[in-house]
């Protein structure tokens, strides 16, 4: 980076921004090589300032969340990687329907488990999914037939889209155009970021949410393998599945290095270890080869390869 932006950036952040600092332990997969430069920001406004200081030094940059749905690559990140712990969560039950206000860094499983101990129904689909409030609205994340799409009231925008200053403003799902595994936000990297938002519950009983959240881990449990990993590693083309390809396509158990495709489920490809970026990369190759050739169906990646690759 050039001096004059790092001494602005130092000035600004002071030992909240870390150089060389390797980034495998921020992700699910645990792997990928270091940051040039991380920041923790631990509040919501922390998070704008920095966004906003970074845009105007004209300096790229990634927030990470959970980390959960992205491949860093051995080489490392050049951007800088804003790590987002704004994690406060606050309920409102007063209104017409209960509401949950979440800081995009808090994580999303435990949002869901703190509502489910006060008896708010809603958020049962998103037990056991990992990562962040941010990240699940930028990915639209979902599961068992919910997603993040049917749960938004409003989500706080810092977005500089089709204009020169930066704008906060609070937006819906329809306006955040978010579709299967998709957004604005995600289809305008570098462009906008989530600080927060308030997800719709409705009121029922801890025990009776705590039952069909309970449905939802023990499914997983017996379908998805644990071990670290991205979760899907594909997106599903329409009417068909990922896994059900990549299995067909004789590539369950393939491994490259530490890297495995998963004997359970074959669109969760395993670290066992040690693993490579570019061995999970192999794998992806192997695996989006495989499937076209034999059945002509081009896979989207459901993960974001972050870095130099
Ligand atoms: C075991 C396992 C199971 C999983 N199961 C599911 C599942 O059932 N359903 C599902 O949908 N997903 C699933 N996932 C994937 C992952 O958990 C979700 O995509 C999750 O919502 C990602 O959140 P994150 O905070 O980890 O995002 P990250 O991986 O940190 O980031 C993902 C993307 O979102 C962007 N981003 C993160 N925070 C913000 C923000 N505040 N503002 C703007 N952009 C942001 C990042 O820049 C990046 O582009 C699974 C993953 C694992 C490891």
């Amino acid at each position: 980076m050039e001096k004059t932006r790092l001494q602005a950036l130092q000035n600004a952040f002071g030992e909240r921004l870390q150089k060389d600092v390797p980034l495998a332990r921020y992700t699910a997969a645990r792997v990928g090589g270091p940051a040039d430069w991380l920041l923790e920001v631990h509040s919501v406004d922390e998070l704008a300032q920095a966004v906003s200081l970074l845009w105007r030094e004209d300096v790229p940059f990634i927030v990470l969340g959970g980390g959960s749905n992205v491949l860093v690559s051995d080489a490392g990140v050049r951007e800088v990687v804003i790590h987002n712990r704004a994690r406060t969560v606050h309920f409102d039950e007063k209104g017409e329907y209960p509401v949950v206000w979440a800081d995009s860094g808090a994580n999303l499983g435990l949002v869901a488990r703190k509502a489910a101990a006060r008896g708010l129904s809603g958020l049962e689909w998103a037990a056991g999914i990992p990562g962040t409030v941010g990240g699940a609205v930028a990915g639209n994340a979902g599961a068992h037939g919910g997603d993040m799409a049917g749960n938004l009231v409003l989500a706080e925008i810092l977005h500089r889209m089709g204009t020169e200053e930066p704008v906060r403003e609070m937006m819906t799902a329809s306006r955040l155009e978010m579709t299967y595994r998709s957004s604005l936000i995600k289809r305008n990297p570098g462009a906008a970021v989530v600080l927060g938002a308030s997800l719709r519950l409705e009121k029922s009983t801890p025990e009776a949410v705590q039952a069909k959240s309970d449905e939802f881990v023990a499914y997983r449990r017996r379908t998805q393998p644990p071990g670290a990993s991205m979760g899907s590693m594909f997106k599903n083309p329409p009417g068909d599945f990922a896994g059900r390809l990549i299995e067909a396509a004789g590539l369950k158990g393939a491994r490259v290095g530490e890297a495995e495709i998963s004997t359970l489920h074959a669109n969760f490809f395993i670290n066992h270890g040690q693993a490579k970026a570019a061995d999970i990369l192999a794998l992806i190759n192997m695996a989006r080869e495989a499937v076209f050739e034999k059945f002509r169906v081009p896979l989207a990646l459901e993960i974001e390869l972050l870095g130099e690759w």
